[in-house]
């Protein structure tokens, strides 16, 4: 029998179909609607297993970087899969990977951006001419919302800072990428993750972007030991290599937020290598590279 998840593009209609497809063959994924973004799309979360402690692992934070998402609900289909047959993944048991504790997956954080970046103006409704405008017509490579503000510098680690470094880069107001708002979380989509973590016992949470093969697992001194501990596996694993972010791309961030607020372990997993938006056909071999440093991640 074929896959439900394909390196294929997938718009926004496509990825609840997805969803539901995935739901139904697999009755113990619990779905649930966290949030809607500016746009009124859902910003769904799949959770698998159950105990104390749930790992988080989100995707498409950005527009461009789409392909996160595809890679993403390919693993959930596989652990699924492994899950239902007793089966493992890289040699790794689902059922023991998952034993005594859960994951949460929100396969696309910003569904307005992704809709955007695939599809221009069509999806951007009566905002259409003044995003058209925003991106001199260039919709492929729109990292924010529907509002023009990026969720990844839209978190409360760091903001004021980080705006001010915004503006010495001459980055304003709304725009395609790097503006992070007016104030912290003041994004739906950001209030969706934060509203989450704040509800639900989170061990420790892992945001998928493209690309670069970089992991970046540290934020101000806050960082606890085990951050850098599981950092260090993750890139054994999967050969991406470790890095710290520097200047624009410092704070703002759910794994800087998450760190900062909790003391527990975040990571930015900057998925494969090339021009964003990767080609969808990718999908299947960036995850072939990731899939075992995730179940990894879930074990931790
Ligand atoms: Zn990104």
């Amino acid at each position: 029998m074929g896959n439900i998840v394909n390196s294929a593009e997938y718009d926004y209609a496509g990825r609840r179909k997805l969803i539901d497809s995935l739901c139904e063959k697999y009755g113990f994924i619990k779905k649930r609607v966290i949030g809607r973004s500016c746009g009124g799309r859902d910003i769904t979360a799949l959770k698998i297993g159950a105990g104390e402690e749930y790992c988080l692992i989100a995707a498409a934070f950005h527009g461009s970087e789409r392909i996160t998402s595809v890679v993403l609900l390919m693993f959930i289909e596989k652990l699924c899969g492994a899950i239902a047959e007793g089966g493992d993944i890289k040699g790794i048991r689902a059922a023991r990977a998952l034993n005594g504790k859960g994951v949460i997956f929100v396969p696309c954080v910003n569904p307005d951006g992704c809709e955007i970046s695939l599809r221009g103006s069509v999806a951007c409704g009566e905002l259409a001419g003044t995003i058209g405008k925003m991106c001199r017509n260039d919709f492929a490579h729109w990292n924010a919302n529907l509002r023009g503000v990026d969720i990844n510098h839209n978190f409360n680690a760091g903001w004021q800072q980080l705006r001010e470094r915004e503006m010495a880069a001459g980055i304003y107001c709304p725009g395609p990428t790097r503006f992070g708002g007016f104030r912290p979380e003041s994004e739906p989509e950001t209030l969706a993750l934060t509203e989450l973590c704040r509800t639900v016992n989170i061990r420790h949470v892992t945001a998928l972007h493209s690309q670069g093969e970089v992991i970046y697992w540290s934020y101000a001194g806050n960082t606890p030991a085990r951050g850098k501990k599981m950092a260090e596996i993750m890139a054994t694993s999967s050969g991406y290599s470790l890095d710290t972010p520097v200047g624009i791309a410092e704070g703002g961030g759910f794994k800087d937020w998450f760190i900062n607020e909790f003391g527990r372990p975040g990571f930015t997993v900057e998925l494969g290598q090339g021009k964003n938006p990767l080609p969808a056909e990718n999908a299947g071999k960036i995850l072939d590279r990731v899939s075992e440093m995730l179940m990894l991640c879930i074990m931790m």
